[in-house]
């Protein structure tokens, strides 16, 4: 996979792609990253990025030739005439272009499943009051937020996308596994977890996973996963496609709370 990063700030993003998984994903070859501050596509010898925004009013805006110059110059031939994305000569697919931004679509466990089976991304990191509105309407294919509040810049949204991708790609987490029974990948929290000490300050851990019986153990970690579902993110059972073991657990869990 690879993935470009679009920002003024590009030494932000130095400690968290050198580092742990995704550093290692890195060096393993499982993806590339590209930093390209895309001031170097000004094309003014002030390197003036944003300027006022048309009718007034505080902050500025980013200005579109900087930004599409440097998302064509990542792509084989660039834009097409109305803004899509022409294919890049290693890949069959087209890139996907995505626009940090508040305004997006909120970013969750299916969009990073999504984005994970891309073969090429593109991050354009914004900064001040925002972007001019054409690079919205023309040249990206997805406009995405990592929730609800305003951030000064796009690099931490980018980070925490990136960070979620990579950790998707085979290979890069050291039990593949982990992240199929991770909370939200199966549509539910995960269950809690306990490790030796047995008793620690008086605290025993559940009986039931020292008994090395696997089958009462999957379902002790079944209902309280549910449980943990039901108590903080109800909402998420509402999608759930619930199986007969699932309902009866659930009927269980409502009659203790
Ligand atoms: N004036 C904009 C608005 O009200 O929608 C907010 C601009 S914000 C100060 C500057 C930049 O930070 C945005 O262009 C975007 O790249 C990034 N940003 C801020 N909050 C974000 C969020 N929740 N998700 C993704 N990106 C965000």
């Amino acid at each position: 996979m690879k993935i470009d990063i679009l920002t003024l700030f590009p030494e932000m993003f130095e400690g968290v792609l050198g580092a742990s998984i995704v550093g290692k994903a890195a060096q393993k070859g499982l993806v590339s990253f590209r930093l390209v501050n895309f001031r170097q596509y000004s094309g003014n010898k002030h390197g003036q990025v944003d300027d006022m925004p048309y009718g007034g009013g505080g902050g500025m805006v980013l200005k579109p030739e900087p930004i599409f110059r440097a998302v064509e110059s990542l792509t084989e031939s660039g834009a097409k005439t109305g803004g899509e994305i022409e294919a890049i000569s290693d890949s069959k697919k087209p890139p996907r272009v995505v626009l940090l931004c508040p305004q997006g679509k909120r970013y969750n466990q299916k969009l990073a499943e999504e984005l994970a089976c891309e073969d090429h991304l593109i991050f354009i990191c914004g900064h001040y009051e925002g972007y001019d509105e054409r690079i919205r309407e023309h040249l990206v294919t997805d406009e995405i937020s990592i929730g609800d509040y305003v951030l000064t810049g796009g690099e931490l949204p980018a980070m925490v996308i990136i960070d979620s991708v990579v950790r998707l790609q085979e290979g890069a987490l050291g039990n593949a596994k982990s992240a199929a029974t991770d909370s939200y990948s199966t549509g539910l929290l995960e269950h809690p977890h306990y490790t030796r000490p047995a008793e620690f300050r008086g605290w025993k851990v559940p009986d039931v996973l020292l008994s090395g019986h696997h089958e009462k153990i999957e379902k002790w970690r079944l209902k309280e996963s549910l449980r943990r579902t039901l108590t903080r993110r109800p909402d998420l059972l509402e999608e759930l496609e619930e199986t007969k073991e699932i309902k009866k657990m659930v009927e269980e869990l409502k009659q203790e709370l």
